[in-house]
């Protein structure tokens, strides 16, 4: 199964910066077969632009966050549906900027999974334990709490989700995971998967927290690392592309 390569910009970027930067990544991409799956999840207002930039390229492109509700008076929220309607294959849900900036519980983090699958984009399911957390000893508790929500509400979809491991503490902070420390949580989520769904094999989970063009290959490398989900190093076109030729 080749893996997935996902950038998260996070809030940044402008049309005319993100011309750029993708324009570099299509032309680094030029004529190489790509070693991995990639997808560009950009602030919702350049998903049209990524849409006319991606299409028919060996990019996806996708959204950061979606709503929790189908539609109506929800003012500020963007659907599912209104994804689809971009062709976003992707949207992120409960990255930990999102549970901890905007408050989003478990319940609401499956909800958005939810809304995401039944409008044919695959939600990409960010679990992760915050320093004190892992220094407590309740890493393995937290994400299979945090992926257990999303388990419980998409049931017979399970195999149909991403699952990103981010620990809150690697996030922007130059700090990685060792591979060996990824690959021991990873090992648990795959199991709690393979519980879940009689097809866990399509489950990709991918790790992310200070993945960059240095570390990825050996993190990629860890049996149980399907992929990365990229902040800072995905806003610079070589280095993403490092990533991707190294998965
Ligand atoms: P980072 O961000 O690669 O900048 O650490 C990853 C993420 O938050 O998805």
């Amino acid at each position: 199964m080749k893996k997935l390569i996902a950038g998260n910009w996070k809030m940044n970027g402008s049309l005319a910066a993100n011309q750029t930067l993708v324009q570099a990544m299509l032309d680094g991409l030029q004529g190489v077969e790509p070693m991995a799956e990639m997808v560009l999840c950009a602030p919702s207002p350049y998903l049209a632009q990524l849409q006319a930039l991606l299409a028919g390229s060996p990019i996806a492109w996708g959204s950061q966050d979606v709503s929790a509700q189908e539609s109506g008076a929800f003012t500020g929220e963007i659907s599912a549906m209104m994804l689809k309607d971009f062709a976003c294959r992707y949207a992120i849900v409960g990255h930990s900027e999102r549970r901890q900036y905007h408050a989003e519980t478990d319940a609401t983090v499956a909800a958005k999974a939810q809304r995401a699958l039944a409008a044919g984009v695959t939600p990409i399911v960010c679990v992760g334990e915050t320093l004190t957390e892992r220094e407590s000893g309740q890493t393995e508790a937290v994400v299979k709490r945090q992926l257990a929500a999303v388990i419980h509400a998409v049931t017979h979809c399970t195999s149909e989700i991403v699952v990103a491991y981010e620990p809150v503490w690697a996030i922007g902070t130059g700090k990685t995971a060792t591979p060996e420390m990824a690959q021991a949580v990873h090992a648990v989520l795959r199991k709690q998967i393979a519980a879940a769904t009689q097809h866990p094999e399509r489950v990709k989970i991918l790790y992310g927290g200070s993945m960059n063009a240095a570390n990825a290959a050996s993190l990629l490398a860890q049996p149980d690392i399907d992929g990365g989900l990229i902040g800072g190093a995905s806003l610079k076109a070589a280095d993403f592309l490092q990533i991707v030729a190294s998965a």
